[in-house]
């Protein structure tokens, strides 16, 4: 089968024949009909192999959708031919976290050596990917897997960093994203169907301004110096109650401080390696700062059903699986509006 794998440190993706893995018992093979492409899988690519807990060369795809293919000795619930995406943070199943359905902090996952797929596990950027187990598995119907796909990471990571801040997106209330890549752009959709809240959307780029308009924004506005001051004049002097910062470089992180308010949240979603300095007058009086990980199993089954209700719809541009090495490319430069979605052959 083809696969997309980070082969050397430093050097593009290949496109590389392997061998179709085969399921052994309790896990779930998919034959692979949408995987996304995520700016994670960048920053999984300038660590040295071996970071991951897997040598290269690494299948990518953290974002999978497919439809069962083949079932393992033990498995139940599930039919060959079911259409399902991926829940990727995967862990142990059975520690404190895993039992209330946050594998995403596991507790036993690094001793166990349990890695998502594509990011040490073989992920689904391939035409096949084996899933651990059937509870790591979300139905999705007959709902688009191309749409669907982005939801398990680009989706369910402003999911979980939202959910945390509901109580503070009432009526009257600000929040701020900062950055509408893959998941800003979905995140503005949430706050929306899920709050009442003012959202005010930032990026460098007048294309992501735009698709955070398309996608629900009361206001866009171009991230630069000026930027805090028109948040502060939308939000009568007062910042904003929650601000979500998705890029989570510097200059972003520095911005997302200056736009919130007193008792807001605010929480740093990407991996951008920005640093917030955090003590008495560094932020407002009781703002809470977050880094939160990906989202829970039951998070995902939530999102997947405001999918279906048509609340949330991800923007993606659809590439060929073998496009692989130029859509890394456009995605490092900027260059991809939305998710950019690959498709097996
Ligand atoms: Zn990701
Ligand atoms: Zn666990």
């Amino acid at each position: 089968m083809k696969a997309v794998q980070y082969v050397e440190f430093g050097k593009p993706v290949e496109v590389r024949e392997i061998p179709a893995p085969q399921p052994g018992p309790g896990q779930v093979l998919l034959k692979v009909t949408a995987a996304g492409v995520c700016h994670s899988d960048i920053f999984v690519m300038s660590q040295p192999p071996g970071t991951f807990g897997s040598d290269a060369p690494l299948t990518l795809g953290h974002e999978g959708a497919g439809t069962v293919a083949a079932l393992g000795d033990g498995v139940t619930g599930f039919e060959i031919g079911d259409a399902v995406v991926v829940y990727g943070p995967w862990g142990c199943g059975s520690c404190h976290a895993c039992a209330q359905g946050k594998e995403n902090y596991c507790t036993r996952a690094e001793e166990l050596g349990i890695r998502p797929p594509g990011l040490g596990a073989p992920g689904a950027l391939a035409d096949y990917v084996l899933v651990d187990d059937a509870r790591h598995l979300v139905p999705i119907g007959d709902l688009d897997p191309i749409q669907t796909v982005p939801l398990t990471d680009a989706g369910l990571t402003p999911y979980h960093a939202i959910k945390r801040s509901l109580d503070k997106l009432y009526a009257g209330s600000t929040a701020v994203v900062l950055g509408v890549g893959g998941l800003g752009h979905i995140g503005v959709q949430l706050i929306r169907a899920l709050s009442t809240a003012q959202v005010i959307a930032l990026d460098v780029s007048d294309d992501k301004l735009e698709l955070a308009r398309k996608s629900g924004a009361h206001l866009a506005i171009k991230s630069d110096d000026k930027a805090a001051d028109i948040v502060r004049e939308a939000t009568n002097g007062l910042g904003a109650q929650v601000v979500l910062d998705f890029a989570g470089v510097q200059p972003t992180v520095d911005l997302a401080v200056a736009c919130a308010g007193v008792e807001s949240d605010l929480t740093i979603v990407g991996i951008g390696g920005g640093v917030l300095p955090v003590g008495f007058g560094r932020v407002p009086y009781e703002c809470s700062v977050s880094t939160p990980y990906w989202g829970s199993r039951s998070e995902l089954i939530e999102l997947i059903d405001l999918a279906r209700h048509g609340a949330v719809s991800a923007h993606v541009e659809k590439y060929a699986l073998t496009d692989a090495p130029d859509v890394y490319d456009r995605l490092h430069h900027g260059r991809i509006n939305g998710r950019a979605v690959l498709i097996p052959g």
